[in-house]
């Protein structure tokens, strides 16, 4: 029998499907991986089913449709003041991870160093391999997780080629300031480095900040690729519609890969996001509000229990440290929360390829209905 030869010999299955698994079978409070236990907004759902009965069913354009992309842009104008060119700088993309996936694929060769900041997300890695590019673990360190600008400056080496961002970050939930932004622009400069940034919780930012994107920093977008996803902001993770932004000549390459991936996605949810975004331009600047009291809510209950936290800055997680509770492993704690406590959360050590020793921290997802996020945990 032909055995095959694996591409990815140290990647087993992510720790969300794992988690959320672990969560069904022993009937956990899932507050793992991140998802809204609420749907979207019921006007976003039913233009869906008008648009599947009007029998917009079949291929939607391979880079999208024209009116997503337009409002796509509309929406960078207001957020960013930034102005894309719809038919040749924006792409739909089954949801980010599509987007970061063809992105890697297309622009980073074999041999190529691709700088990633640990905790990473993990699908950045293995995308990198695949692409027979090498990525540099660049560690963020607790409590406040900060880029330190002089290590990352001395990870920069001649085959360096690309840098991977995310803010708000996943799973520290830090945000860069613009000073980073800076940071980042005269060192691409200065090694002619693309920048990839996954800003797929631009939305969830808290405490009056304002999301740092790339796309504000002109000279840096220059030489950027910036994704997002519905996902997150439309409460909507399953309908994996996502989008990257670039400048033409990357997006020309990124479009080769994008049209032997998926080559399309969704029609009928194209449409309707895209009448969405036209109509409602107003639900994004609500979404921080909206978590934030979702944030407040659950730490508030958390407050009474040993776990120790700084209130999270961005996306829709918060991290815990459970010092007081146990001195185990993050992963051991985490096994242990679900089968005593009945609440399933992600351990933060996975995301490093070498984790700082005796980190306490685990992640919960607090994107839930308030009952569910502050239900009592068992035996507790
Ligand atoms: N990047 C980050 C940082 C994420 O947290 C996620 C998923 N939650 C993704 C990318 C993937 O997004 P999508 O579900 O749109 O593929
Ligand atoms: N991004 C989500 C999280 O961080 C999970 C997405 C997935 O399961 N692939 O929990």
């Amino acid at each position: 029998m032909q055995h095959a030869l694996s591409k990815l010999p140290n990647t087993g299955t992510t720790i969300f499907s794992q988690m959320s698994e672990l969560a069904t079978h022993h009937n956990a409070i899932n507050l793992s991986q991140g998802f809204p236990d609420f749907d979207g907004p019921s006007c976003l759902l039913k233009r869906v089913d008008h648009y599947i009965k009007q029998g917009n069913n079949q291929y939607a354009p391979m880079i999208g449709i024209a009116s997503l992309r337009q409002g796509i842009n509309a929406k960078l104008q207001r957020c960013y003041d930034f102005q894309a060119d719809p038919d040749s700088q924006i792409t739909i993309t089954s949801g980010a991870t599509e987007a970061l996936f063809v992105t890697i694929s297309a622009l980073v060769h074999v041999g190529d160093e691709v700088i990633v900041f640990d905790p990473a997300y993990d699908s950045y890695d293995p995308a990198i391999r695949l692409s027979g590019g090498c990525p540099i673990h660049v560690p963020l360190l607790p409590p406040n997780f900060e880029m330190d600008w002089d290590r990352i400056r001395n990870a920069v080496t001649s085959k360096t080629r690309m840098i991977i961002i995310n803010s708000p970050h996943n799973p520290t939930c830090q945000t860069l300031t613009s000073r980073d932004l800076n940071e980042l622009y005269e060192l691409a400069e200065k090694h002619d480095l693309l920048v990839l940034s996954d800003e797929v919780y631009e939305h969830i930012v808290f405490d009056g900040q304002a999301h740092q994107s790339v796309l504000r920093h002109k000279a840096l977008a220059e030489r950027s690729v910036v994704v997002s996803s519905f996902g997150k902001t439309y409460h909507t993770t399953g309908w994996k519609i996502g989008y990257c932004i670039a400048p033409s000549h990357l997006m020309a390459e990124i479009r080769k890969v994008h049209q032997y991936v998926t080559f399309s996605v969704s029609t009928p949810m194209q449409y309707a996001i895209a009448d969405f975004l036209q109509e409602t331009p107003e639900h994004d600047q609500q979404l921080p509000a909206f978590y934030q009291r979702k944030r407040d809510h659950f730490n508030r209950a958390m407050s009474s229990s040993r776990f120790e936290f700084t209130a999270t800055s961005g996306t829709y997680f918060q991290l815990m440290n459970y010092r007081a509770i146990q001195d185990t492993t993050d992963t051991e704690f985490a096994l242990w929360l679900i089968e005593h406590a009945g609440v399933a959360a992600i351990p933060i050590s996975v995301f490093y390829q070498t984790p700082p020793t005796d980190m306490r921290l685990i992640r919960f997802c607090f994107a839930k209905q308030d009952a569910r996020s502050t239900a009592q945990p068992r035996n507790w």
